[in-house]
């Protein structure tokens, strides 16, 4: 399996090398230049496995020049039963109206993102080793909370690699900020950035493009990598759970074998459901993707607006963070494949954004997008409203994100009437972004944030999970606080690493 820039597919590169870049040098996205197909012997193979080994057979199928035994091996590591509580990785919960809410955040550090940053850093050194890259890969994460800790977990003592994380300082959680000021290991740092995520993230970039710090850092054996989801190894594990999940409705006898599900993705960056967007293309029965929006609703106007993409609009700040963006890096990724790998009009596109902020897709391509989504958004009060309706009447306790995702499902079936069952990704642990929902189901706030796990508690009967639960009375490691103008500076920490 090959893979090309979404900017220019002349030239070919193999899984490790795009995974090792993380980005291609003409800034755009490393893509599969085709879709493997799930056959019939493939189904048949996965009913018989766990997770770790589905997981393992579909990387196979995009990571050619990896090995099978390497990656059951990373599998088997990744997605350890100790690491998610349970040898159930992506447990699917199904409730009333042909619901199932497809849990995706037992791992390590209670998001979905764990379900891809468990096994990255596996990928990763493994991509150095095959294209024989020697240095140190130095791996820089904004984050605005959930990637930064995940990232931080997955990569702690992993031998060959450094990690730096920039939060913002007054933009995260404080379960967030106490995560990542927490962690352990030798080869983590962790700054916090006197600015918004946006800041952070432009600061990265900063250091990315500085050729002098590029030039500083390999003299010194060091090269930069990238953990988000623009890095190819982060979007190929999560189709995995996609198929997964289909396997189980198929063995507990929910479907029948080509039977048709939708799915439902609260969305940010337009990773999650890309993952699921290619996973209809190796042959999930997939009938409608559902894309979900908060109040940053810039592609519910995108999909309703016939691809008309506008960021010239207001930021708000909501409580499902994870989701406030306005640019929603992975849809270059669809908007390459939806024109038929049309490389010099995605590019086009992408010099429009970056210079007015808003295109316009073609009509023809457009086209191809809306046959397979559909989309919706939702404020904060109907998604506490949400939280607390699904606890009441079926005792589901979900997160602020993934009742954005589950209110737009239930508007999508009333306006629709389509009642196929649909899975719904469910995002984040309730726990972790506690507030909202103990707000949402009518209990009283304590001060400190870590005694709110008890609160939750107390309110629902639930066990708070491990992970989080340890953070009472840990102290923090980290206190580094820089403007944006310094983080230049903050580089040369990582020779102390
Ligand atoms: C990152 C995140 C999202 C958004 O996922 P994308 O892949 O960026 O679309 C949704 N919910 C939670 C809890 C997240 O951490």
């Amino acid at each position: 399996m090959e893979y090309v820039s979404t900017r220019d597919k002349s030239r070919r590169v193999s899984a490790a090398a795009a995974i090792a870049a993380g980005i291609a040098p003409d800034g755009g996205l490393y893509c599969p230049v085709t879709f493997p197909k799930l056959t019939v012997d493939d189904w048949h193979a996965m009913a018989r496995m766990d997770y770790k080994g589905r997981a393992a057979h579909i990387l196979g199928k995009f990571l050619t020049d990896f090995s099978a035994g390497e990656l059951a091996d990373f599998a088997a590591k990744a997605y350890a039963d100790e690491k998610f509580g349970c040898s159930n990785t992506a447990p699917l919960v199904e409730l009333a109206g042909g619901k199932y809410m497809l849990e995706l955040w037992h791992g390590p550090t209670c998001a979905f993102k764990d379900m891809a940053l468990q096994i990255l850093p596996h990928l990763l050194t493994a991509s150095l080793r095959k294209i024989n890259e020697t240095r140190t890969a130095c791996i820089l994460v904004a984050t605005s909370g959930d990637t930064g800790k995940a990232a931080l977990d997955g990569f702690h003592d992993v031998d060959g690699t450094k990690i730096m994380v920039y939060y913002p300082e007054n933009g995260v959680s404080p379960m967030q900020k106490l995560q990542m000021t927490t962690q352990e290991g030798a080869n983590v740092e962790v700054v916090a950035i006197r600015g918004n995520f946006d800041d952070a993230q432009s600061a990265v970039k900063r250091i990315f493009t500085d050729s002098e710090t590029r030039a500083a850092l390999d003299r010194d054996g060091m090269m930069l990598s990238s953990a988000n989801s623009i890095n190819w190894g982060r979007l190929a594990p999560q189709i995995a759970y996609y198929v997964s999940a289909y396997c189980d409705m198929l063995c507990r006898g929910d479907i029948k074998h080509g039977d048709r599900i939708n799915i439902c993705v609260p969305t940010g960056n337009f990773g999650n459901i890309l993952a699921a967007y290619i996973a209809k293309q190796m042959g999930l029965p997939i009938h409608k993707l559902i894309c979900a929006s908060n109040r940053n609703n810039v592609l519910t106007d995108f999909f309703r607006n016939n691809g008309l993409y506008d960021k010239n609009r207001d930021f708000y700040t909501t409580s499902s963070p994870s989701m406030d963006i306005l640019i929603s890096s992975n849809l270059e990724r669809l908007l390459f494949y939806a024109s038929g790998q049309d490389d010099s009009a995605v590019a086009a596109l992408m010099d429009k954004l970056r210079g007015e902020g808003r295109y316009q897709v073609a009509a023809d391509i457009f086209a191809n997008i809306a046959a397979d989504f559909d989309a919706g958004c939702c404020d904060d009060a109907l998604t506490t409203e949400t939280i607390k309706t699904l606890w009441e009447q079926e005792r589901y306790l979900c997160d602020t994100h993934t009742a954005v995702a589950v209110r737009v499902y239930e508007d999508y079936r009333v306006r629709t009437g389509d009642t196929t069952p649909t899975m719904i990704a469910s995002t984040a642990s309730p726990f972790k972004f506690c507030r909202a929902v103990i707000e949402a189901i009518g209990g009283t706030l304590e001060r400190d944030d870590v005694s709110q796990l008890d609160v939750l508690t107390r309110l629902t009967g639930l066990a708070a999970p491990a992970p989080l639960a340890a953070l009472a009375g840990k102290a923090p490691r980290f206190g580094r606080v820089v403007d944006k103008e310094d983080i230049l500076s903050t580089v040369s920490l990582l020779r102390e690493l």
